[in-house]
């Protein structure tokens, strides 16, 4: 790239949602001496605990809550010898109401909301008017049309989004998929390429905007098929898990722990996903809900995130 090209390496990036991976992703971040603004909305009640303590909705504590907490469960719950000394004090938390002025000043914002085409639309909307003339805009879906996401943005936004879709955990796992939008400028998707390997030290593979992109698509079918042939063969969850685990060579979290990690509530997002968009037969069989994986989300047992899943967290 030539010289005048706005870098490769960032040290200001905003992270959009605070959940699973938008917690992660902001740790890696932090980690790579990347200061990092966390923001999620603010929320619409307030607990039990902030009722008794007097405070309003209006508290910033209160409004800036979900991604506070965030960062509490990063920096007190993961070992410390994982992140550097000053780890914590990169992640700075807000909330989507108040805190957008703030954007202005990033270089990088990946929005990691719930996979829902609407909601990240509606995040993409709100924060377009504060891009700075270079900011990256990146989405971490899992497999969401990058094409529908930028429908009805702005030119600016247009040219300079794109998807990167990191896995979970962001920590640990080397690939980045990276896809570019319908108007991703061939620069963008350089800058974006260059700070996931070279500064947060993944690998990434560039794949089209098709439902669920490589991995995904691949790992996703894997699934649909594992909760198939469990009805076939009156499996349990540990029999499934200890078939295609160690005994396959493969992780004791290969099937249903992992599912816990990654959230049950997603996984169908992600399987409603490939159904809806794809026009192959095949998927629209393959990618139906599962009813075991419906009934845990109904009562909120949407896994680790909840304490509850396929397993309980003790
Ligand atoms: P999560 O459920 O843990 O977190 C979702 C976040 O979205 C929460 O912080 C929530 O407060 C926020 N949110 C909810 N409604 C919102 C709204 N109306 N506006 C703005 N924010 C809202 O989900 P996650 O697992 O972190 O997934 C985030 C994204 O990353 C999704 O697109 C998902 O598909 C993708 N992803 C997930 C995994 C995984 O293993 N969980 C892996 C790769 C990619």
């Amino acid at each position: 790239m030539g010289g005048k090209a706005p870098g490769t390496r960032i040290s200001r990036a905003a992270v959009i949602g605070s959940g699973v991976m938008g917690a992660g992703i902001a740790a890696h971040l932090a980690n790579a001496g990347i200061s990092v603004l966390l923001l999620d909305i603010p929320p619409a009640k307030l607990t039990e605990q902030e009722e008794r303590a007097g405070k309003t909705l209006q508290d910033p504590a209160v409004r800036n809550r979900l991604a506070a907490a965030s960062i509490a469960r990063i920096t007190t719950q993961q070992p410390a010898a994982l992140y550097d000394a000053a780890f914590a004090s990169r992640i700075t938390a807000g909330n989507l109401e108040d805190d957008l002025a703030k954007l202005t000043d990033v270089e990088w914002i990946v929005e990691a909301v719930v996979e829902r085409l609407d909601i990240k639309q509606n995040v993409f909307a709100r924060i377009e008017p504060w891009l700075g003339a270079e900011t990256l805009v990146s989405t971490n879906t899992s497999g969401l049309s990058a094409s529908a996401m930028a429908e009805g943005r702005g030119e600016k936004f247009r040219k300079h989004f794109a998807v990167t879709h990191f896995f979970n955990p962001p920590r640990h796992m080397k690939l980045v998929e990276l896809v570019a939008g319908p108007d991703t400028e061939p620069v963008v998707m350089a800058r974006l390429s260059a700070i996931c390997e070279r500064q947060l030290g993944k690998g990434v593979v560039i794949a089209k905007d098709t439902p669920n992109f490589i991995a995904n698509r691949i790992g996703t079918y894997g699934m649909m098929t594992t909760f198939a042939a469990m009805k076939q063969f009156g499996l349990n969850v540990d029999e499934v898990d200890a078939l295609t685990g160690p005994a396959m060579g493969r992780p004791k979290t290969a099937t249903f722990r992992m599912l816990d990690l990654v959230g049950l509530d997603t996984l169908l997002h992600v399987v409603d996903n490939v159904r809806e968009r794809s026009e192959d037969s095949e998927d629209q069989q393959a990618f139906v809900r599962p009813p075991e994986l419906e009934a845990l989300v109904a009562r909120g047992w949407i896994g680790e995130k909840a304490g509850s899943g396929f397993y309980r967290k003790i």
